[in-house]
């Protein structure tokens, strides 16, 4: 990644990233590779707007071009840099939003963009980001071609960011004392750099003096037992598993073309459970697959119910242009998958109220992320995630972003946020 010379006049630059933790990674390198003071978090005050965007669902690509819209009408008019995965299907279609818009579907190149753009302005710079948690890119790609999913196609065959690229960056960031690194991928668990698997890249992660490492979304096939042997022995690594269910059905699972069923799935978890006790699991489920039956709705929630996952992600299908599925007959009326995203959704949130409520009383290491909003009692309070990835608000009169606190659970509220007391630093 080039570095911006020192003395371009530092066009102010903000981010407006869409979809997965990839985009955020990639979103992150990017602004790194930026003099720090160049990046302001408010795109109303930026010369340079980079939206990074996502192309999974027809949805994605409304709300990409609708976050570029956006920026153009903001009072700077700056330049858009639209990158991302919508760049890279359909450039052309990009650039045909507005003048003001360059389509570069490179990531790589976006840096070079903002450098000509900043020859060309001379604003002074504003604030840095912060370091709370950072997501660390280590694959990118895909070759499972789910029957629903364009991203084998928008981002190619898995590649591995080798090894010594994470290691000084993750050293880097044990530097700069971020309290909790991501390992973000398309499909981490396809991670090979000449035989180091994942496994390996959590272990040396976590080596680098990262106190909470995690990891972005793993397949149910990658749950194997070398991933479990070294989940369980790097104390940093954080007992949360983010596992893509996509249905509870097998018959759904099988044209969507995922390589498992729901015994198979039960079976990952249970081995989840039992390597690493207290892990919460949380899912992404997608509602309204074509030819979905009310049979296999109902399937779905009750294999959803029964896991006990922690979150719950849901999405409803959208037919994405190139992707079998889109040519499959049986599409799903919008309000049937409204309807099923809607109860999906409301048991999501009883889930997730279920696992805060066994939480209660346990023992928990908070990672500070914001000062949560004043309240009436005047008393200060922290919000941020456990190492189980439930959101917590504790009374601190002092702990900034990034402090790692121990905390007491204590009761949720009703947006599935814990109260809870502290119990002593670190
Ligand atoms: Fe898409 Fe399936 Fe690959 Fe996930 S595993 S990126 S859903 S093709």
């Amino acid at each position: 990644m080039p570095r911006m010379p020192e003395t371009t006049g530092a066009a102010r630059v903000a981010f407006v990233t869409l979809g997965c933790k990839v985009n955020q990674a990639e979103s992150d390198t990017i602004a790194a590779a930026l003099p720090g003071a160049c990046v302001v978090l408010d795109a109303a005050e930026a010369d340079v707007v980079v939206v990074n965007t996502c192309t999974v669902t027809g949805e994605a690509d409304h709300k990409a071009r609708k976050a570029v819209r956006h920026a153009l009408g903001l009072p700077n008019a700056p330049t858009v840099i639209v990158t991302g995965c919508m760049a890279a299907l359909d450039p052309a279609g990009v650039a045909a939003l507005g003048d003001r818009v360059i389509a570069e579907p490179d990531k790589e190149r976006v840096l070079d963009r903002v450098v000509e753009i900043s020859g060309r302005t001379d604003r002074p710079p504003v604030h840095a980001r912060s370091r709370t948690r950072v997501q660390l890119k280590v694959e990118d790609g895909c070759d499972a071609f789910c029957s629903y999913c364009i991203i084998p196609y928008a981002r190619g065959v898995p590649r591995a960011v080798p090894l010594a690229g994470i290691m000084a960056s993750a050293r880097e960031l044990a530097a700069a004392g971020v309290a909790e690194v991501v390992l973000a991928g398309i499909n981490i668990g396809r991670y090979d750099d000449g035989g180091t698997r994942l496994p390996d890249v959590i272990e040396a992660v976590a080596g680098a003096g990262i106190p909470r490492v995690r990891i972005s979304s793993i397949e149910p096939g990658d749950v194997d037992a070398r991933f479990l042997e070294a989940a369980a022995r790097t104390p940093a690594f954080c007992r949360h598993l983010h596992i893509p269910l996509q249905s509870g059905s097998d018959t759904v699972l099988a044209r969507m073309g995922r390589p498992y069923d729901t015994a198979r799935f039960a079976e990952t978890v249970a081995a989840a459970r039992e390597a690493l006790p207290g892990v919460a699991v949380s899912t992404d489920v997608i509602v309204g697959f074509p030819g979905e039956t009310d049979a296999e709705h109902e399937e779905t929630l009750a294999f959803v119910e029964a896991t006990g996952f922690s979150r719950l992600h849901v999405f409803r299908y959208s037919a994405r242009a190139g992707t079998p599925a889109a040519e499959m007959g049986d599409q799903v009326p919008p309000q049937v998958r409204v309807a099923r995203s809607a109860e999906l959704r409301a048991l999501g949130e009883r889930l997730t109220m279920q696992a805060a409520g066994a939480a209660r009383g346990r023992s928990a290491e908070l990672l500070v992320e914001r000062v949560a909003p004043a309240r009436l009692d005047g008393v200060r309070r922290v919000e941020g995630t456990t190492r189980e990835y439930l959101r917590a608000i504790v009374p601190h009169r002092s702990a900034v972003p990034g402090a790692l606190l121990r905390v007491r659970l204590g009761e949720a509220g009703t947006t599935g946020v814990v109260s809870s007391v502290v119990e002593s630093l670190g």
